[in-house]
């Protein structure tokens, strides 16, 4: 019997990376999208080693940062664009308390790998900061883009609408939070996200700066991206006048007042358990790859693979990804 033809239902971070995990093995198989919208054409690509209020390591990062990075590059040379971008980033305290946590923090181990530098009194106000090691940016839009134009130019894409209760068996959903929002996987935590593109010649592009509740990343030529809002209860993609003031406020405390707002964009994480990626068969029928969350730059590449194993050669995911084990847990 020839092998199934797969459908990737979604062309965001997680249906691009299984995409090409696909094509590396000669599986056949054809991407579609609807063509607009989707979390990862708004995302900043950012990868932080150690994030969020609790200065905490991302889950399982030491397995999948250099998995996403050598597959970026990989990427990178069938496409011949750069993509994968390395950046220290500058992770900045605003009180004392907070500066105590992250001093405490950065003691543990699994923290401390990731450490360059501590400054105990850094320039702008901030009571301290500490240099990361590790991270830097995706250019997402380019890899999305011209991920989907190789795949076109092979025949494997098509700009299409599929029905969100379609189960088919050889479809895999990438749906990201527009299947969860439809309840595929019961409960979600989705958050809209809010973001701005600003050009502000003069400011500093060798880090990405983390602080103030949000981020600035340098994307080159003058430009950053500052984001982002976090809003659990009206899940559209529609930017708001409040959203681009709370994103401005976060960009002048960490590059300056002196920018021009060049874009302002809204999009969905698609989260289920926090940043944690779930994959696997539903019972009644299609394959399932979601849950990124706030970290599909970082995780979309190590999960695609874990998936196309299972998907190719029935090689199943360990137990913390396979979202059978979440549906017990969850009902
Ligand atoms: C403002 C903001 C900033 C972010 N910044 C970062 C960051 O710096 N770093 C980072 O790692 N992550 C970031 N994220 C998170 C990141 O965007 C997500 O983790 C990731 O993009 C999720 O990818 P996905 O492929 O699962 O979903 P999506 O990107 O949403 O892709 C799903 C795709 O499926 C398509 N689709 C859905 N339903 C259908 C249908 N019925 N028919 C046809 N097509 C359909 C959609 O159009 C979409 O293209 C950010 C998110 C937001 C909102």
């Amino acid at each position: 019997m020839p092998p199934p033809a797969w459908t990737i239902l979604g062309q965001g971070l997680a249906g691009t990376c299984l995409a090409w995990q696909l094509l590396e093995r000669n599986v056949p198989f054809t991407i579609i999208d609807r063509g607009i919208g989707g979390s990862s054409r708004v995302a900043a690509g950012l990868v932080n080693p150690v994030t969020g209020r609790q200065f905490e390591p991302s889950w399982r990062i030491a397995e999948f940062l250099p998995e996403s990075v050598a597959f970026y590059r990989d990427i990178e040379q069938i496409l011949g664009t750069s993509l994968w971008h390395p950046l220290p980033v500058l992770r900045l305290a605003q009180t004392g308390d907070e500066w105590r946590k992250i001093r405490h923090k950065a003691e543990q181990p699994e923290v401390a790998r990731w450490i360059d530098e501590a400054l105990a009194d850094p320039p702008g106000g901030w009571t301290g900061a500490i240099v990361l090691g590790g991270g830097g940016r995706l250019d997402t839009r380019a890899f999305l883009d011209r991920s989907r134009a190789h795949f076109e130019s092979l025949g494997l894409y098509r700009q299409d609408e599929i029905s969100p209760d379609d189960t088919n068996r050889e479809l895999v959903r990438c749906d990201g939070a527009a299947g969860l929002l439809s309840g595929q996987l019961g409960a979600h935590r989705c958050a809209k996200g809010e973001i701005l593109t600003l050009r502000a010649t003069g400011w500093d592009e060798s880090m990405i700066r983390v602080g103030a509740g949000g981020w600035l990343v340098p994307i080159g030529n003058g430009c950053f991206k500052a984001g982002s809002t976090y809003e659990w209860q009206t899940l559209d993609e529609s930017p708001t006048a409040e959203g681009r003031a709370k994103v401005a406020t976060i960009a002048t405390r960490l590059g300056g007042a002196d920018f021009e707002i060049l874009a302002h964009e809204a999009g969905v994480r698609p989260i289920v358990r926090r940043s944690q990626p779930l994959i696997g068969p539903l019972p009644e029928g299609c394959w399932i790859f979601n849950g990124l969350g706030s970290k599909g730059s970082l995780y979309a590449p190590g999960v695609a693979r874990r998936l196309a194993d299972w998907l190719v050669d029935g090689i199943e995911a360990d137990p913390s990804l396979d979202l059978r084990n979440f549906r017990m847990i969850a009902s």
